[in-house]
């Protein structure tokens, strides 16, 4: 099945047409077709795009809205000079996989969008006002250039953490915030976490019920996940991706009465501070320079400015304490997976987060993970390293076209 990828933001889609069904699946044969990104859309938007093998194409298009920007792409991918040869019309798409934030408590798995599953994510638009809203009007986009009768599906990022025991996912507030509004631990990335938990499953070549696993996810949002028997046991993101690691523009943990405090003192409102939580703090809050972890590599080590320095080592630090933490919920751990743009790419912020931590039985080869190469699955601690470490190339977009085959298929998704 050719199946369209869509992760739509408030101006942003991004996109990739992946080849791929049960087969390809269990033998890990799909094929990117292409993939792309389409900015600004509203007004003049910047289009990338990119067919496999391809060099990328960058033009600027007037697009209305999210409608217009999905008929470019559909245009684009049925020309003849796209360098997709298996798609020539809209018939031979089969399929439109959608990145959808959050599920709350009732999406647990992917499934096919009906009338009833649009409604039921229409109800989560309250615990995500900001991202819901938007993944329906690609859902809605995708059922105008298609029509009815092409099967959509909705892969969620909070349904792999449905998993959490009661114990891990209660805030200790009044319950009956729990039972009226649901307020609880929901986390995000779950398909991050699910996937780069299966990756590590094929590299060991170990059933799911022996998966037990700590993953982390450190891109511009940063989460980490203690898997155990395959499932999401704990995450660090909570009702809303604020709650955890330091991550570029966002907090992460912080004593809830900071909230109060800065109101107070600095004339603000509470909705104020929850945006300079998410947009101002973190690595770039610290720093007062760049959200951007190379920047701030590239600082520390040219100029050795010290607040940089200090963005990183509260990065660094707060991801040590959560593995330590998720060491005791998960048991004892098999191995740890690095995933995401930094996570991915550098070796300095592996390093220093597992700094430490021999005695845990984590003990990095400094050569293994100075010579990873970004794009592989790699391990970078000693061969008698009681905890392994991985860095696995995360691929979401892959995991939303392979649940999109399955819904489609009726095959299971718990595999
Ligand atoms: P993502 O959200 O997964 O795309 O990750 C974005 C983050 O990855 C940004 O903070 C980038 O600075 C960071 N990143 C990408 N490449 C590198 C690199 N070579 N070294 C350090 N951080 C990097």
């Amino acid at each position: 099945m050719n199946v369209l990828v869509l992760n739509c933001g408030s101006s942003t889609l991004k996109f990739q047409l992946i080849t791929t069904d049960l087969e390809q699946i269990a033998d890990n044969t799909d094929r990117r077709l292409a993939r792309g990104t389409i900015d600004r859309i509203g007004g003049e938007a910047i289009v990338l795009l990119e067919a496999a093998g391809r060099a990328p194409e960058r033009t600027t298009a007037p697009l209305r809205d999210t409608r217009a920007a999905v008929e470019l792409i559909i245009r684009w991918a049925c020309a003849e000079n796209s360098g997709i040869d298996t798609i020539t019309s809209v018939a031979d798409i089969h399929a439109v996989g959608h990145r959808v934030v959050h599920g709350g408590e009732r999406f647990t798995h992917s499934v096919v969008i009906s009338d009833e599953v649009l409604r039921g994510i229409e109800d989560c638009i309250e615990l995500a006002p900001l991202h819901n809203p938007t993944n329906i009007k690609g859902i809605q986009a995708a059922r105008e250039v298609f029509g009815g009768g092409l099967p959509q599906v909705a892969v969620f990022d909070t349904a792999f953490h449905q998993t959490l025991p009661e114990h891990a996912y209660l805030y200790a507030l009044p319950y009956q915030l729990y039972r009226r509004h649901r307020v609880r631990r929901y986390g995000f990335h779950g398909t991050s976490h699910r996937y780069v938990a299966y990756r590590f499953r094929q590299l060991r070549n170990i059933p799911r019920e022996q998966t037990n696993v700590i993953t982390l996810h450190l891109g511009n949002g940063c989460s980490i996940a203690a898997i155990r028997a395959g499932d999401s046991v704990d995450t660090s993101m909570g009702l809303t991706p604020l709650e955890g690691l330091v991550m570029g523009t966002r907090s992460g943990d912080i004593d809830p009465a900071i909230v109060d405090f800065i109101a107070a003192k600095e004339g603000l409102t509470s909705r104020e501070v929850e945006t300079l939580l998410n947009k101002q703090s973190g690595l770039l809050g610290i720093s007062g320079l760049t959200n951007d972890m190379r920047e701030l590599l590239a600082e520390a080590h040219e100029h050795n400015d010290r607040r940089a320095r200090l963005a990183i080592e509260v990065f660094c630090y707060r991801a040590r304490k959560y593995i330590g933490a998720y060491m005791a919920v998960v048991n004892g751990t098999d191995a740890i997976v690095f995933t995401g743009g930094i996570g991915e790419n550098s070796a300095e912020i592996r390093a220093k987060i597992c700094a430490g931590l021999e005695w845990m039985g984590i003990e990095v080869d400094t050569d293994r993970n100075d010579r990873y190469q970004p794009g592989t699955d790699g391990l970078i601690t000693k061969d008698d390293s009681r905890v392994a470490v991985y860095v696995i190339p995360t691929d979401e977009e892959l995991l939303i076209a392979r649940d999109t085959v399955r819904c489609v298929r009726g095959a299971p998704q718990r595999f």
